[in-house]
């Protein structure tokens, strides 16, 4: 017999099941609202234009394609970490952050799952919210760890269970491990507000809690990249010795092209280099070396001043047309006449709307009206245009009464 004959066939991905369905439509109206990637206003995927200059940089430099070192390009981490936590960091003023390039943001989360598992002096129980990014569980699974929730979205609210929270971390075991979405809490679209994250970050700090940053979406959510790092550059501000994973995927739009970061703060410069030192180790028998094109483009704008500004600007343009296809959807399931309150669908941010429509409903819009996003209700606002939003707005009227 073969030596596959027993592996058992898995369920397919819940986003790509998604995509078959609306490929296999032949509507000519259809909309696709599954997928987590940003499409300008004709629907059709985007390359920044900063991205662009950066690459053709690149390409000129005629750089050779020797081994980036086991932590990657160190011009690429440094404007990384500076994009994150800020210039003017104690983590890096002082010589004690660790960071390493990365496999996009989920490299980043994996390698701070492996070294969790490894070395973490606490329990190797990781806290999730419910609900959190479906490749959370899977990649701190993975990666040896425990998984378990913490309370966050409130169904009847459609916003955040903030009560419900801070008494999870609460009852949660002193040196918890617990993992934050530092904006645009993906899928829900629902994020603290600065007043609460002080709060959680207080009450993280009482109980000795470890912050687990996962930042995605960093300028995306607001157009600001400094507004959106506020609570990782809190958490560090009030002495948490953070982790933070980042993704360049969504705001350079660098999807697969794969460039990331994971990065710990350290309590000084000697703890981390022996932080450093395991980090190498760690990454080594995985991979050796990130991958280098993405990274030397992420690096090219980043330190690149006057490319810099036009990539935030860029980022900003993404970030505010997602804002604006939010505002008109609401508008137009307003003037349609719904007696429903649709305000969560403009106080939510970055990519995905959590619209509250139930699997029923979802499974109605896909049949009837060739409108396709994942069963839980999260649209990717991204897939909305001002040629679509208009039918968009009239199926869900019509599938939620
Ligand atoms: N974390 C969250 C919350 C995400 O939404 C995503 C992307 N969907 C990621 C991490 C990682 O994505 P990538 O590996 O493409 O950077």
């Amino acid at each position: 017999a073969s030596a596959w004959s027993k592996v058992p066939q898995g369920p397919p991905d819940a986003i790509l099941g998604i995509t078959e369905a609306f490929k296999a439509d032949s509507f000519k109206e259809k909309i696709n609202l599954g997928v987590g990637a940003y499409r300008d206003d004709q629907g059709k995927p985007y390359v920044l234009p900063s991205v662009r200059t950066a690459e053709d940089k690149v390409v000129a430099s005629r750089s050779d394609k020797e081994y980036a070192g086991i932590t990657g390009i160190p011009a690429f981490t440094k404007a990384a970490a500076e994009l994150a936590y800020g210039a003017n960091s104690s983590a890096i003023t002082e010589d004690r952050l660790v960071i390493t390039q990365t496999i996009s943001g989920t490299g980043a989360l994996r390698i701070g799952g492996a070294f969790f598992e490894r070395f973490y002096p606490g329990a190797k129980k990781i806290y999730l919210p419910n609900p959190s990014w479906a490749n959370h569980n899977a990649v701190f699974k993975d990666s040896g760890l425990e998984v378990e929730k913490y309370r966050y979205y409130n169904k009847d609210t459609i916003g955040l269970d903030f009560e419900g929270l801070i008494a999870d971390i609460k009852a949660a075991p002193n040196n918890s491990i617990i993992l934050l979405h530092a904006c645009a809490h993906n899928p829900t679209g629902v994020d603290p507000t600065q007043d609460q994250w002080r709060q959680i970050s207080d009450v993280m700090k009482q109980k000795g809690h470890f912050a687990f940053f996962d930042m995605a979406y960093q300028g995306f959510a607001s157009g600001n990249a400094d507004q959106d790092a506020f609570a990782p550059r809190h958490f560090v501000k009030e002495g948490h010795n953070i982790a933070l994973c980042q993704s360049f995927a969504k705001n350079m739009g660098l999807y697969g092209e794969r460039v990331g970061a994971f990065s710990l703060v350290c309590e000084n410069s000697e703890e981390k280099k022996r932080v450093e030192s395991q980090i190498k180790i760690l990454i080594r028998p995985f991979y050796s070396n990130p991958p280098i094109h993405g990274a030397r483009v992420a690096s090219t704008i980043m330190n690149d001043p006057a490319l810099n500004e036009q990539w935030l600007g860029e980022v900003k343009g993404m970030a505010d047309r997602i804002i604006e296809m939010r505002s008109l959807l609401r508008k137009n399931l307003e003037s349609l006449g719904s007696k429903h309150d649709w305000s969560h669908i403009t106080s939510q941010i970055g990519m995905f709307a959590f619209t509250g429509l139930k699997p029923e409903q979802m499974d109605a819009l896909a049949k009837e009206h060739s409108v396709y996003a994942t069963k839980d209700g999260r649209i990717s606002v991204a897939g909305i245009t001002s040629a679509n939003v208009k039918r968009l707005a009239e199926s869900i009227y019509k599938v939620t009464g």
